[in-house]
């Protein structure tokens, strides 16, 4: 069968679509994620596959999920942004749809999306971040996507680069996305525009004047758009993502770190301020070369594009 279907769970849509041998998407469909409810995404997710499948009777399919897998793609063990806990959806799904199913994290297909079709093609030492709700992350070594003994290789959000910081929902504190990701931003931009600080008039404005209603999207649309104040938080946060990059290149040694995820594409101001952060913390500067740091380049299909393509390899 040439064709596979890719499905991309994520906080808040699940994508689909009809994917070929060399990454291109045939045919798409998209639904809101029906809230904490693991039964109604399972449902929603076999709706857009029965549809989908009616073209590609024989398709395996692939899913891509915001959570962490078991080695073998059965069981989602767990999941910071979602309701799973040891969650067997592999069979579930298999059991409703009567095809073979295969689960990966959600950043681990992006990443492999964006190696085999998209901005770190031919770079078989690689890693992708995924910015969004939290940080993703994929790593591709000698060009083999690593998912480590138990499955959950890649989880860089969760590295601790505060201790005793902010709470995270993977039950730390501290962790890397809890200072670079959309939440964070978001986070960020709540307290500015509740403190009544004369520099948040901007956001404060787009608001109406209700702190609680800023995210993260507003935050990095009025950076964008030139607001000092919004540009002062990308700029904190890029800063924290750099730091983290350094720290990712010290242990594995990349050609490449792209940048993907909806706060990934929409903010080139925050990949810059990382960019020359990482190069500023990398351990032995001066006697080794960067790696390059670029922005992802499949947007919100790498996730369906790359479970797709991961559910027609052998597994290991
Ligand atoms: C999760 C990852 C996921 C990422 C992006 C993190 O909080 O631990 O599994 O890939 O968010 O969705
Ligand atoms: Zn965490």
């Amino acid at each position: 069968e040439d064709l596979a279907i890719g499905v991309d769970i994520g906080g808040t849509k699940i994508a689909a679509g009809l994917v070929t041998r060399d990454g291109t998407v045939m045919g798409r469909l998209r639904r809101s994620t029906p809230g904490h409810d693991a039964r109604a995404v399972e449902a929603t997710v076999v709706e857009l596959v029965t549809k989908l499948g009616e073209q590609a009777p024989r398709a395996v399919v692939g899913v891509g999920a915001a959570g962490w897998m078991d080695s073998s793609g059965s069981t989602v063990l767990f999941s910071p942004h979602l309701a799973w806990r040891n969650e067997p959806l592999r069979a579930r799904l298999e059991d409703a749809l009567g095809r073979t199913v295969m689960l990966s994290n959600d950043a681990d297909a992006a990443g492999w999306a964006e190696h085999r079709f998209g901005a770190a093609r031919g770079e078989n030492e690689m890693l992708c971040l995924t910015l969004g709700t939290g940080i993703g992350g994929a790593i591709v070594l000698g060009g083999k996507l690593q998912r480590g003994r138990f499955g959950v290789a890649g989880e860089f959000g969760h590295q601790t680069l505060v201790p005793g910081g902010h709470r995270c929902a993977c039950g730390n504190r501290g962790c890397w996305e809890q200072y670079a990701s959309g939440n964070a931003l978001g986070r960020e931009g709540r307290a500015l525009a509740g403190s009544n600080s004369p520099v948040a008039h901007a956001l404060r404005a787009e608001t109406n004047g209700d702190a609680s209603a800023v995210t993260g999207e507003m935050v990095t649309r009025l950076a964008e758009a030139g607001d000092p104040a919004c540009g002062d938080l990308v700029a904190e946060a890029g800063e924290w993502l750099g730091l983290g990059l350094a720290n990712l290149a010290a242990v594995l040694d990349p050609g490449i770190m792209i940048i993907g995820g909806g706060l990934g594409s929409a903010s080139p101001s925050l990949i810059e301020t990382a960019t020359s952060a990482y190069q500023k913390a990398l351990s032995g500067r001066g006697y080794r070369p960067f790696a390059k740091i670029a922005r992802a380049e499949l947007g919100p299909d790498a996730g369906l594009v790359g479970a797709a393509d991961l559910a027609r390899l052998p597994r290991g």
